[in-house]
């Protein structure tokens, strides 16, 4: 059985800070994103995708915002344990698909390199994109960016997997 995900998330940019989007370090950037860990807008979204595709929640119901051992992690950690955990679930991931929108960074140079990570932390691939908001809302007036992710999942009964039962 095959289910799909959708997943959203949303961080403030703030001056000053290192910015860490879609998996990876931007020092060129002016400011970067605030969150209870690296505010990875990107790799938050596919995880609450594929946690979504799974049946097991969302990123704040499976580590919690008050859980001090998360905070601080990488997007990428985050991503990593979330494809461990829906493993266990007996899925795997088939395919997933995010949207960065936000006016910085541009992506476009650095896209193959943003999937060739985040395909590597969920162990399949990973389709990274991004647009505008023509000005309009937060992430048009750039005080902030957001990312909208779609994944794929299959479950593997038992008595299909390898050396399963
Ligand atoms: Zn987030």
């Amino acid at each position: 059985m095959s289910a799909i995900g959708i997943g959203f998330d949303a961080h403030r940019l703030a001056a000053g800070v290192p910015l860490r989007l879609a998996g990876l370090e931007w020092p060129d950037e002016p400011a970067g994103l605030v969150g209870h860990s690296d505010g990875d807008v990107v790799a938050h979204a596919l995880c609450d995708a594929i946690l979504a595709a799974a049946g097991l929640g969302d990123l704040g119901a499976v580590f919690g915002t008050a859980d001090p051992v998360w905070a601080g992690a990488s997007g990428v950690a985050l991503l990593t344990e979330v494809v461990a955990r829906v493993r266990v679930a007996g899925w795997s991931v088939v395919n997933a698909t995010v949207q960065l929108i936000g006016n910085r960074p541009q992506l476009a140079a650095r896209r193959s390199e943003a999937e060739t990570v985040l395909g590597a932390a969920i162990a399949a691939r990973v389709c990274v994109s991004a647009t505008t908001t023509d000005g309009l809302g937060f992430t048009g007036k750039g005080e902030g960016v957001a990312a909208i992710a779609t994944a794929l999942l299959r479950w593997v009964p038992q008595s299909e997997g390898t050396g399963g039962g």
